[in-house]
């Protein structure tokens, strides 16, 4: 068995665990300030590069790179800057009578060094946005990024270097046997994003350090269409949610229930709105991201395949090239139940059209499978939606959009079970690189002392009271 010692990685970890204790200590502006620092970097120094690394990466067309990279992490700071003096601050709770004599608090204590992975899809976001809480909670972190998107990852290791010290924050560029040396260091918490698979490698990990650990993973997203609503605008929705960043998204609709009766006038709205949004011709439309690399395409490729064998109806798009890793935004019906797209996240531009007769079926549907990221319904009818939503479980919903529930900060983010476990964003994330310390300081004689030994029969009584009354 190697010794720990002999990890490629051990003497930066051991830096930055001798450093724990002092960047645990940083201020309330401390902290601040390296906030700000990464703020400026990605928000003016480095915002132009940013934009064409990942469209070298991913074909990112700019304006979903501004909203969907550049924005997030801005707003993503600015709304811990407002808000970190709460969360550091000692938190009072009441303390029960029968502890006379004391009080009592918790504190968001950092929990020391932690390591972060992160996957290729949204490189910046799901890099700086974890490194972001961490940093409020006062942790040390290494981070190590998707090999898929070399270009986002070296600009990323560029920018840590500016800003931090080795000691306090370090990126490391490496493929999958990185990840694996870094996961048997005994870290304080393992952050980690990506696939449902890979999260249980990582747990396990964990589990020989008994790390704590935040699971932001995958999975298949529903969406559910009741036929009460503006079909047209619900397809809207759900054409620009699936095809944003080519379906490359953790909380893209990976496939549609629609009730039976508006299925056809669904498919024809989807239709001419991927028309709108990319034109006949999507291969042309600046507005229109690529497949990250050769692998995902052909595993996005043997999906049409498997579908197309077992007789699925292309109902739009389908075309790809693999010189360009471009698929065109399609539309499938006719799906057999064993076909692979009906089985696994597709995460990419292909979107299944699935029909049901009644809400019960819909709902047995969705829990036939693993617990989804996230769940849409669209419906005017409050008992339906109330129904979905009592019925399913889900990471997050949203009624009648998509997607957005990702970008509101005041609210949680992460999955449940097989999508994730712990939560992410705002003051989640924060929660997530912190620990609870719970406090309390004995001000004068306590009432428990009442019942120290030895038991006589009136310390008998007095328990019996306490347990009665307090
Ligand atoms: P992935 O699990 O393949 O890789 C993620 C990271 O883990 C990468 O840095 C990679 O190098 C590393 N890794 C891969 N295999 C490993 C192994 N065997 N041991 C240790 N580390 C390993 O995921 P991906 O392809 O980069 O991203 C797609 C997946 O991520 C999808 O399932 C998607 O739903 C999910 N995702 C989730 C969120 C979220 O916030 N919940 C966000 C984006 C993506």
């Amino acid at each position: 068995m190697t010794q720990i010692s002999e990890n490629p990685y051990f003497k930066l970890f051991s830096r930055q665990k001798e450093n724990q204790y002092k960047v645990a200590q940083t201020t309330y502006n401390q902290r601040i300030n390296k906030l700000n620092a990464l703020q400026r970097a990605i928000e003016f120094t480095y915002r132009e590069q940013i934009n064409n690394v990942l469209f070298k990466d991913l074909g990112k067309p700019k304006v979903e790179s501004e909203l969907s990279e550049v924005y997030q992490i801005i707003g993503d700071i600015k709304y811990i800057k407002k808000n970190l003096h709460k969360w550091i601050r000692k938190q009072k709770v009441k303390t029960p009578l029968s502890m006379l004599g004391s009080s009592s608090y918790y504190i968001y204590e950092p929990k020391g060094v932690c390591l972060i992975v992160s996957p290729w899809n949204f490189p910046f976001n799901l890099t700086f946005g974890p490194l972001i809480s961490a940093i409020a909670a006062g942790n040390t972190a290494i981070i190590k990024p998707s090999e898929m998107t070399p270009n986002s990852s070296a600009l990323m290791a560029t920018i840590i270097k500016d800003i931090f010290d080795e000691e306090e924050v370090a990126l490391v560029e490496g493929e999958v046997e990185t990840s694996t040396e870094l996961l048997k260091l005994p870290f304080n918490h393992i952050y980690f994003t990506g696939s449902p698979n890979v999260g249980k490698i990582v747990m396990t990990a964990a589990a020989k350090h008994l790390a704590s650990v935040t699971l932001e993973l995958g999975g298949k997203s529903p969406t559910i269409i009741d036929k009460s609503v503006n079909i047209k605008q619900a397809a809207k929705k759900v054409i620009w949610g699936k095809f944003l960043n080519a379906g490359q998204i953790c909380v893209s609709p990976d496939y549609v229930l629609i009730d039976e009766s508006v299925k056809d006038e669904f498919i024809n709205s989807c239709i001419r709105w991927i028309e709108h949004f990319y034109s006949k011709e999507p291969k042309a439309s600046n507005s229109y991201a690529r497949i990250v690399t050769p692998e995902h395409f052909k595993r996005l490729v043997s999906h049409l395949e498997n579908a197309e064998s077992l007789n699925a109806k292309i109902i739009t798009g389908g075309q790809h090239n693999e010189d360009s890793k471009f698929i065109a935004p399609t539309i499938i019906t006719d799906l057999d139940k064993n076909v692979s797209l009906l089985k696994e996240e597709i995460f990419g531009p292909i979107l299944p059209i699935v029909s049901y007769n009644t809400l019960d079926d819909a709902i047995d549907y969705i829990n036939s499978k693993e617990r989804p990221l996230a769940l849409y319904v669209y419906s005017k009818n409050k008992y339906f939606v109330n129904k979905v939503i009592k019925n399913t479980r889900a990471g997050g919903t949203c009624i009648n959009n998509n997607v957005i529930h990702y970008a509101n900060h005041n609210l949680p983010f992460g999955g449940t079970n097989h999508s994730g476990i712990g939560k992410s964003h705002g003051f989640f994330g924060f929660k997530a690189f912190s620990n609870e310390r719970a406090i309390v300081k004995q001000h004068f004689f306590g009432a428990t002392e009442f019942l120290f030994p030895p038991y006589t029969s009136f310390k008998e009584k007095l328990a019996r009271l306490t347990i009665k009354w307090f």
